[in-house]
């Protein structure tokens, strides 16, 4: 066969299953080509792009020491290249959830190349669960997390490494672009970055996870979101050294272990129910008359709802690429349980800003903050956004690291601005209404007023 691999978003060296297969199948390969598609990323925040074509650039430099040489392609210009290099077979990844645009997913490009009589081969590189292989005893997905984790936990085992020599590889690989015409970033190895965020995670901090992850103010995540988006590790990897760490601190290693596991669930869902991406999980909210209000919706994107823990987690999402899990359901549960937005426009700024974007994650974790998916509680859970600044930024330290007005501010005051508006003229010359937003909905209103909406369903 002519075999072109498309290596799209499985950006690492090591203990990638589509260079395995190549090795494996030497004897039945004639040609060799392997292929970066690039997606466009034109609509994406600044921030997101060029973390993108960081990657993609420190990938390219990383084979070139392989003596490996991609075709570098559009996906638009994917097809022809395929012909003109009389591909007989593609490689893909199949299981990706973290494309910026719907059209670069597998059945896309899948259904693309079928259509010019390419033979394609699917390969499993991003998750670790198959999802047919987790249903219930009724042959269904399971739609609550709790069934889905106790069901699958004592599935996830040891798995060998993955073994290959680049010299099998380059065998016979036909040279491809030539990378110094590409203008993206600087290129430094970022799969050895991942990997050693990755181990100083486990060495320092896995310890504090259970007690500590949502503390907004401490940095006690992972990071590792942004690397399974990109492929820079195996999430087999990743499981691999969960499970031999596991005895030193049972506690704090299955807390994370529950939600890595999270991630496969929303995986399954989004692959049983791929309508989901755009409708309510919960069929019966699909006719809700959600509020289109655009003044609100600029608010909430700017950081400038007058909620301090809302503004600074919008305000560092918009600088960095990045938010905090506990402050993500925070920002999502405003948006939709208090402007009562439609949860679909959060998720699609969502994916335009977050460098970990991954559809299934994004979809499932905005439709759990919009009671519209899966969480076992119904709609009468709604954050009152001060109290959750209170328990999760207590010191208001993180606040003060997005809003530098209230830098010098007292942790009693820094809640909730509006209602302590004249102590905070009096002792700080902070005059809400003008130097910081005064909350542009209030909180008990809003929420009553939601709570009658659902009820109604
Ligand atoms: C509204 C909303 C939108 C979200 N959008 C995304 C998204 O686009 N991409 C994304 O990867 N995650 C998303 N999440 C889940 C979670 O917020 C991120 O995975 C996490 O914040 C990433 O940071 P981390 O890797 O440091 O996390 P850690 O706390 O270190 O967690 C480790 C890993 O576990 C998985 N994980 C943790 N929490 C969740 C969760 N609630 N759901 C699914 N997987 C989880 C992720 O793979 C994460 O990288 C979203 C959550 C909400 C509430």
């Amino acid at each position: 066969m002519n075999l072109g691999v498309v290596l799209n978003r499985v950006f690492r060296v090591k203990d990638n299953p589509l260079f395995e297969y190549v090795a494996e199948h030497q004897d039945e390969i004639n040609k060799v080509y392997f292929i970066v598609p690039i997606e466009d990323l034109n609509d994406a925040a600044t921030v997101k792009r060029d973390y993108y074509h960081k990657v993609i650039k420190g990938f390219l430099s990383t084979l070139e020491r392989y003596d490996i040489y991609p075709y570098i392609v559009t996906y638009e210009k994917l097809g022809e290249l395929a012909h003109t290099l009389a591909l007989s077979h593609v490689l893909l990844a199949k299981d990706i959830m973290s494309y910026h645009k719907e059209m670069y997913d597998y059945h896309h490009v899948k259904r693309a190349f079928e259509n010019l009589q390419i033979t394609v081969i699917g390969q499993r590189v991003n998750h670790y669960f198959q999802p047919t292989k987790t249903f219930n005893k009724q042959q269904q997905p399971y739609k609550v997390f709790t069934s889905f984790y106790k069901a699958n936990r004592q599935d996830l085992v040891h798995t060998p490494k993955k073994n290959y020599q680049f010299k099998q590889l380059t065998k016979n690989a036909q040279k491809g672009s030539n990378q110094s015409d590409l203008k993206f970033g600087n290129n430094k190895d970022i799969e050895k970055l991942a990997r050693k965020t990755w181990d100083d995670f486990l060495n320092d901090d896995i310890a504090r996870y259970d007690k500590l992850t949502d503390d907004v103010s401490q940095d006690f995540v992972s990071g590792l979101g942004k690397y399974l988006a990109y492929g820079l590790v195996d999430i087999r990897e990743i499981i691999n050294d969960l499970l031999e760490g596991y005895d030193s601190d049972e506690t704090s290693y299955e807390a994370f272990i529950r939600e890595v596991i999270f991630r496969e669930f929303y995986y399954v869902l989004m692959t049983q129910y791929p309508e989901t991406a755009t409708k309510s999980f919960s069929e019966k909210y699909r006719n809700m008359q959600w509020s289109y209000n655009k003044s609100h919706f600029e608010s909430w994107k700017k950081g400038q709802t007058g909620y301090p823990i809302v503004d600074a987690a919008m305000k560092k999402l918009n600088r960095t690429g990045y938010m905090h899990n506990r402050l993500r359901m925070v920002v999502a549960q405003f948006l939709t349980k208090n402007l009562f937005i439609d949860w679909t426009w959060g998720e699609e700024y969502f994916r335009q800003y977050l460098i970990d974007y991954d559809n299934a994650s994004n979809v499932h974790g905005w439709q759990w903050s919009a009671s519209t998916g899966t969480d076992a509680v119904p709609y009468f859970r709604m954050f009152n956004p001060i109290r959750q600044s209170e328990r999760f930024d207590a010191q208001g330290y993180f606040i003060k690291t997005q809003l530098e007005i209230f830098n010098d501010v007292s942790s009693k005051y820094i809640h909730d601005p509006t209602k302590y508006k004249d102590k905070l003229q009096e002792i700080y010359h902070i005059e809400i209404g003008k130097d910081y937003p005064q909350t542009i909905v209030n909180h008990k209103n809003s929420r009553d007023y939601v709570m009658d909406k659902f009820k109604q369903f």
